[in-house]
This record gives structure tokens, C-alpha cells and sequence, in this order.
């Protein structure tokens, strides 16, 4: 389970007048990464629950790659269930957690029959932040329409924080499962997922986050954030796409989801793909070595960057929390241009970036994230996201500039820029 030691090819994002700026979407998979995982498709392929030699071959190979993991974001062994990304993580982690604990509390007022407590019987209520991706939003609504939980929406404040104000006072012994996610996929900010956790567990509630944006770029520790789940996906530190993980707490209720084989603890039967699980271990390997200097340098090129463009832009307002924010992550709304135009513009001139609203059929949505920061529903269409997780250089952010300068112009043509001479 090495990684190769072949030069890495300088990524394509860096390429002469192309700049690929949504790594927050997804990136290239780091070609170590790709050379480690080819000898367990074609060599040693085996199953793992095979008793013959490629089967303990295989089955080794995972549970080293396991061991890595676990090591790496401060969790158990026995932690790893090994997905395919991060919207399956989420799924499994929000239902099956608060349908387990559904599950055991039906139990316990079996057997405790008419002296079972009022108050553990009533655990229905899922509480999540207002900022969630869909994959946590979708799977609590799930539950909601088909299994009788209520969903609870904490707000944020303008910057995108959890209100923990907020959040007392909606915790408390209905609460099933809280899930409020690391960092944010549209404005890049941290929460404060340790008194999140706290809060959660003063009233027995379970506590999941989903940590898919900050893996890779931030340090992640299952033990010191006190989460009961955690969720990351491969694809964004280098791993190919379709590879996740979810860190479970080995004594947590949990109802399968998808029923098998009883592999990886029964959380999530199927043969297990060992190559996946060693792609898991080198991506996380190789973004941890050096993430402290890295991440600093991100974060350097994202404040020079949203610098330069608030001096040279007119009526965009940078978004987020710049405090506890996402290295190498810069958002911002206009207040007269539309994101789906803009974004054609960049591309059209060589930088592929996204907007945090959904596209759906031709038109953009305004995105919820920004609508519960307090943005009105016109701003709330027209953002715009840069992501990287390479740091830029000086010549990289006058010219990312100078590109966002001639889009806006070409469809705003009375802007007047602000120039600095
Ligand atoms: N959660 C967050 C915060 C994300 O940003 C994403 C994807 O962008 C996901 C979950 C889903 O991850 P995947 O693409 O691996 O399904």
C-alpha cells in the first residue's frame, strides 16, 4: 500500500489560460493515488471475506487501510466504514443513527412495558443547521415524510455560524440526532462543531457533522470534535470519485440500510473495494503531510485574492465567515449581475468556477445557504465560488481579476470598474 514514486504531472487547473477554480465541486484525482490502487484490481484482487490466500490478502490490505484512516482523522478502527462518498455517508449516518435509536427505544419501552420513561419514548425530533448540503437536508426530510420524525432547522447569522443560542434551545430530550456540518460547501465556514457536539450529548442526542469540504484541508479529529459520525468523500483530496467514508461510534444503535453480507459491521453489506479503501488511506496520507504549511498558503492566496477583487470590483460583497473560513476558498455575491451568465463568461475566458446556487433546467435557484444569512433572494441567485487547493500566484490573481473585470463589463456594459494606478 505505497505510493509511487513517478513525478506527479503539474495539474491541468494551473495550466497557461485555464484555471480550474471549483475543487470544491471536485478535483482530479492525484495520479499516487490512482498507481497505488492498480495492484489491488489486477494482482491482488481478491474478495476480502474469502478464506483462500488472494481472500487473507485482501482482507489485510483493508484492514491496514482502515488502521491509516482511522489514524489519520482520530477515530478507531473499528470507527471506518468504508462508502461510496460522501452522500451515502450521509445517508447512512442520518437514517440509519436516528432509525437505530428509534429501533432501541421501541425495545426498551417493550421491555420495560408500561414503566418505560415518557420522555425516551418521545426521542423523534432530528435537528439539523440551516446551511446543510442536500445530502443531510434530503435524508432528514426522508425521514420526516416516511418514518414520523420532525426535522428542526437552527438558524445561522449573516457569516453563516450555527446560532448556539439558537440551538439550546431547541435541543433537549426529543432531540434523536443533530447533524450540523465542518465547513460549508458555498461560503467556506467552520463551525464550531466541539460546542455543537456539547450541546448535542447535554441531552443524550447523538451528534453527527459532515466534514466532505474541510478533508484534506483542515485537521480532523473525530475524538477532539466529540462527534458520534462524521462523513468525508474521497474525490475532494485526490481520490477518483464514487469513494467515502463514514466514522461511526462502534456502540451507537444503528438499522442497516442496506442489508447483505453483514461487511463493514453490517453498517453496509457488499463486497468491499479494496482499492477504494487504499485510494481513502494515500489521499488522506498525502493531504495530511504537509497540511499545515499548505493550508496556510491557501489561505494566504484566498485573502489576496477576495482583496483584490473587492478593490477592483464594484457591488460584490464577499460572503462567509473570514475568520473560520475554508483555505483556498473565496465567495461573493453581486448585486447586479446574474451568477448563470457570469459563470459562462469565465468559461468562455479560461476559469471554470461554480455558484453556490442549484442549477436546476436552465435557471438558477436561489440558494437556501445564503437565503438563511439574511441575503434577499436576488443576491441569493447571483454568487459566485473559487475554489482551490493549490495556492495561487500573484500573476494568477491580477489575472483571475482582470478576467472577472472583462465578464462583468461584457454583460454589464455601464459598470464602471474601479481602477488602481
Ligand atoms: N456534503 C458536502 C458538504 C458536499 O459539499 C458534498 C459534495 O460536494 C457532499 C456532501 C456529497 O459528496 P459526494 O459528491 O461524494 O456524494
Amino acid at each position: 500500500m505505497t505510493e509511487s514514486d513517478s513525478r506527479v504531472p503539474s495539474p491541468s487547473y494551473l495550466a497557461a489560460n485555464n484555471l480550474y477554480l471549483d475543487t470544491a465541486a471536485t478535483e482530479a484525482a492525484d495520479p499516487d493515488v490512482v498507481k497505488a490502487m492498480v495492484p489491488y484490481m489486477l494482482q491482488e484482487f481478491g474478495n476480502p471475506a474469502s478464506v483462500h490466500t488472494q481472500g487473507k490478502l485482501a482482507a489485510a490490505t483493508l484492514h491496514q487501510a482502515r488502521e491509516e484512516v482511522a489514524r489519520h482523522l482520530g477515530a478507531r478502527t473499528a470507527n471506518v466504514i468504508f462508502t461510496s462518498g460522501g452522500t451515502e455517508s450521509d445517508n447512512l449516518a442520518i437514517k440509519g443513527i436516528a432509525m437505530g435509536m428509534a429501533a432501541r427505544e421501541r425495545n426498551m419501552s417493550v421491555s420495560n412495558d408500561s414503566e418505560s420513561s415518557p420522555a425516551a419514548q418521545a426521542r423523534n425530533e432530528i435537528v439539523i443547521s440551516a446551511v446543510e448540503h442536500p445530502a443531510v437536508k434530503e435524508s432528514a426530510y426522508w425521514l420526516e415524510r416516511n418514518c414520523g420524525f420532525r426535522v428542526l432547522t437552527v438558524p445561522v447569522d449573516a457569516v453563516g455560524r450555527v446560532s448556539l443560542t439558537a440551538l439550546k434551545t431547541m435541543v433537549n430530550h426529543r432531540t434523536v440526532l443533530v447533524s450540523v456540518m465542518l465547513a460549508n460547501n458555498e461560503v467556506g465556514t467552520i463551525q464550531a462543531i466541539r460546542q455543537i457536539s456539547d450541546i448535542a450529548h447535554s441531552c443524550g442526542a447523538v451528534m453527527h457533522t459532515d466534514a466532505v469540504q474541510a478533508a484534506g484541508l483542515i485537521p480532523i479529529d473525530m475524538a477532539a470534535l466529540g462527534v458520534d459520525a462524521l462523513s468525508i468523500s474521497g474525490h475532494k483530496f485526490g481520490t477518483p470519485k464514487g469513494i467515502g467514508v463514514l466514522l461511526l461510534r462502534s456502540s451507537l444503535p444503528y438499522e442497516a440500510l442496506i442489508s447483505g453480507g453483514g461487511q463493514e459491521r453490517g453498517v453496509r453489506s457488499g463486497t468491499q473495494n479494496v482499492a477504494a479503501a487504499v485510494a481513502m488511506a494515500v489521499g488522506l496520507r498525502k493531504s495530511c503531510r504537509h497540511m499545515v504549511s499548505q493550508s496556510r498558503d491557501l489561505a494566504n492566496s484566498a485573502r489576496a485574492l477576495a482583496d483584490a477583487v473587492k478593490q477592483s470590483v464594484p457591488n460584490v460583497q464577499l460572503t462567509g465567515d473570514w475568520e473560520n473560513r475554508l483555505p483556498g476558498h473565496v465567495s461573493m455575491v453581486f448585486s447586479d449581475v446574474s451568477a448563470e451568465a457570469l459563470l459562462v463568461e469565465l468559461d468562455v475566458r479560461g476559469i471554470s468556477c461554480s455558484s453556490g446556487s442549484a442549477c436546476a433546467v436552465g435557471h438558477m435557484e436561489a440558494s437556501q445557504t445564503l437565503i438563511a444569512m439574511g441575503f434577499d433572494r436576488v443576491s441569493s441567485k447571483n454568487s459566485l465560488r473559487l475554489t482551490f487547493r493549490h495556492p495561487l500566484t500573484p500573476a494568477q490573481i491580477k489575472w483571475i481579476v482582470e478576467i472577472l473585470q472583462a465578464s462583468l463589463s461584457a454583460l454589464t456594459p455601464k459598470r464602471h470598474h474601479i481602477t488602481h494606478e
